[in-house]
């Protein structure tokens, strides 16, 4: 190794080990490119089955072996294994030696059984035999009976906890349900915790989130400027052909890209690239479908000539109060295919331009590689240290990525809240949620990081198909993804243990460390458990930097009230009454704006709200159509200055009164709680400069009101 990429190796460890102390960091400025609109033919089809046969690697579903457990692929997976330890340089130990890689939070073992990869030790139904240790106190029971393909990474990780799994469900009661898709995998949890939250999903389908995403533009242009301009389809088709139109004839040199995705579709399925509003398929048949059009980011980072994205593990351990964090290691997937500039000639090749594993799997050129740094799915560590050895700064990149994690959740985080007390309103019993999200951000050339997407149900498979002969295909173990995955899972399960006291509430005190969690008195066992575990790979992010983003949970404010409007009956909308009620205990009607003007107002924007989300359970006033009433009743209350100080003018105004009407404990408990800070000092600093459609929409009616 050279002394130059020796001494990379050691700066990068320093740095990954307390990385983004200085996260509130902004980005680079440079904008995303803007754009603009060149007449051209539709791009031709992207679908799935022509992308794979356009593939060299055929696959045959007869010839396939699920070969996991067999000696075949046990024996693959030792030497993958050793390859793997090589890959880090890294010697085996004794049997009961461990070895930490600083600052990932990963261990290596003497023994490649302590992943778990020896049945015999585990009797039926995962009841563990051997050690005393663990017979001494009560386990912590695990339901895995719903964690579908997760199953493999859950049932290593409650292993090397020591942990009791319950792989068919239990009749009484467990500590944890680990679910594979939803909160409603299992019904009628009453106790526990469950690893999803109630609608999730939902809230991380494109189209909401580019609008949860939207709402914080508006308020915070520069904060938000992470995730590229997009336009929700059918609704806005006129708005984002009109803008690119405008835009083409400012400046006729600028040939912009758009990347079109199905709202609900996944794996790069579906997805197709444009470079004019004319090419949109959804508008060619009578079927309308709906979609997210996005700015394609034309110049991403490459490595190896070839675009590349980063998967991220995030764990939201509760949304109240708020507590975020952040995998320190991840995943890399390469194209297949170099990268160049879309062009109309390449528009259809997915292998260029789409980095989903699923697609890039059935190139010819896909390479599975047993080493963490090569091949098409690298660890992010790995491409970290190529970054850094080439002299860039891995920490900015690092704490940027940190912020938009921050952002994006506290995007998200008002209207989970609403789901979760529709679902578990207060003083019924229900289970606590956490859940582990997969965040997919692009690197832009300058370095910027990029959100893509958020995925509700991240792939744990620790997995993949491999040719293992001419059309043979079997399932073999994967080291990238079992190092990754099993850690997330299992450092999730550490924290969420519910043996342990709070180590959130004594960070939250006096700053104690992260990794050391606290166990109950006199459990010794415990403590030498925890203490023989690999430190967390799951560095927590928030409330750790809360001071740098509490400012921007306005919009959680917004949807508190909402919440106090709504009651605790298991709804999500609040009626024409309610939204009454909210103007008159608030003190926001007078003579100028009566409460017939109340009337008009509410049934005006429920009414386009609910057009423009047509499978909504319920009739009513839903959280984002409150915030546009909001953000209009501020304009009107505070016209002299800008959205966000109108916005924050109003609620302050709204917290006062509340507060004056018995709702005081609440209000300021819940401050307290989230340490959500009602006037930020730089709040002035900024200024407002982004497109505010329902804002101005909001002003047009205002004087028609
Ligand atoms: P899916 O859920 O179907 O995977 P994504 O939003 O993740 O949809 O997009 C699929 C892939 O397309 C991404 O992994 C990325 O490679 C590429 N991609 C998505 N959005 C953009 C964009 N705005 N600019 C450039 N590439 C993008």
């Amino acid at each position: 190794m050279s002394e130059h990429y020796e001494k990379v190796k050691v700066q990068l460890e320093e740095q990954m080990k307390a990385p983004a102390e200085d996260a509130g960091g902004e980005a680079p400025a440079d904008p995303p490119p803007a754009p603009a609109l060149p007449a051209t033919a539709p791009a031709p089809a992207l679908s799935r089955s022509a992308r794979r046969e356009t593939s060299r690697t055929s696959v045959h579903p007869r010839n396939r072996s699920k070969s996991r457990g067999k000696a075949s692929s046990r024996d693959t997976n030792a030497n993958v294994r050793q390859d793997w330890d090589k890959c880090k340089g890294l010697s085996r130990l004794g049997s009961e030696q461990m070895l930490q890689i600083k600052g990932t939070g990963k261990i290596l073992q003497g023994k490649t059984e302590t992943n778990g990869s020896k049945e015999e030790d585990r009797g039926e139904n995962g009841k563990e035999k051997g050690s005393r240790v663990v017979q001494k106190r009560r386990s912590v029971t695990v339901d895995t009976s719903k964690a579908k393909t997760s199953l493999e990474a859950l049932k290593l990780s409650i292993k090397q906890l020591k942990w009791k799994e319950f792989p068919m469900g239990r009749r009484t009661a467990c500590d944890i349900y680990w679910h594979g898709v939803s909160f409603h995998d299992n019904e009628n949890i009453v106790s526990g915790q469950v690893n999803k939250f109630p609608g999730m999903i939902e809230m991380l389908r494109k189209i909401n989130l580019s609008r949860a995403v939207r709402t914080m533009q508006e308020l915070f242009p520069e904060e938000y400027n992470f995730y590229p301009r997009s336009w929700i389809l059918p609704d806005e088709y006129q708005l984002f052909s009109t803008q690119i139109r405008l835009l083409k004839d400012n400046d006729s040199t600028l040939k912009p890209t758009f990347i079109v995705k199905p709202d609900s579709g996944s794996q790069g399925d579906g997805i197709y690239l444009i470079r004019d509003p004319a090419d949109l398929r959804a508008f060619s048949g009578a079927q309308v479908k709906q979609a997210v059009v996005q700015e394609y980011i034309q110049k991403p980072l490459l490595i190896d000539k070839l675009k590349f994205d980063i998967r991220l593990y995030v764990l939201v351990r509760s949304l109240e109060p708020l507590e975020i964090y952040i995998a320190k290691e991840g995943l890399s997937r390469f194209c297949t295919e170099p990268y160049q500039e879309p062009s109309q000639k390449n528009l259809s090749h997915v292998f260029m331009h789409l980095t989903n594993y699923s697609l890039n799997i059935h190139s010819g050129n896909f390479v599975h590689s047993d080493s963490c740094s090569t091949g098409s799915k690298r660890t992010f560590s790995s491409v970290l240290y190529r970054l850094a050895s080439k002299g860039v700064d891995i920490k900015k990149v690092w704490s940027d990525i940190i912020a938009l994690v921050i952002k994006t959740v506290i995007a998200l985080v008002p209207e989970l809240k609403v789901f979760y007390q529709a679902d578990i309103p207060p003083g019924k019993p229900g289970p606590t949620c956490f859940q582990i999200l997969g965040f997919d951000i692009l690197l832009m050339k300058n370095l910027k990081p990029v959100l893509l997407e958020v995925n509700a149900n991240p792939s744990m498979r620790i997995e993949h198909e491999q040719e293992v002969s001419p059309g043979v295909f079997e399932y073999v173990p994967s080291p990238v993804d079992e190092e990754v995955k099993v850690g997330v899972i299992r450092d999730t399960l550490r924290l969420m243990d519910p043996v342990q006291k709070k180590p959130h509430m004594a960070n939250l005190l006096g700053g104690a460390s992260e990794e050391a969690i606290a166990v109950e008195a006199g459990s010794e066992e415990r403590v030498r458990l925890v203490e023989s575990l690999p430190s967390l790979c799951l560095k927590q992010v928030f409330p750790k930097y809360m001071k740098q983003f509490n400012y921007l949970r306005m919009v959680e404010r917004i949807a508190d009230i909402f919440l106090r409007f709504l009651g605790v009956k298991g709804t999500m909308k609040l009626g024409p009454t309610g939204f009454r009620t909210f103007i008159r205990n608030c003190k926001l009607s007078n003579s100028s704006f009566t409460m017939a003007s109340v009337d008009i107002l509410y049934i005006d924007i429920t009414r386009r709200w609910s057009g423009m989300v047509p499978d909504s359970r319920e009739a009513g006033m839903g959280l984002q159509a409150f915030v546009e009433a909001f953000f209009y009743l501020a304009a009107r209350r505070f016209k002299a200055l800008p959205l966000r100080e109108q916005v924050l003018s109003l609620l302050e105004l709204c917290e006062s009164a509340l507060e004056g009407q018995g709702h005081v404990e609440k209000s300021r408990a819940q401050k307290q709680h989230s340490g959500i800070n009602p006037a930020p000092p730089h709040t002035t600093a900024l200024l407002i400069t982004g497109s505010n459609e329902p804002y101005l929409n909001g002003l047009m009616r205002s004087q028609q009101l």
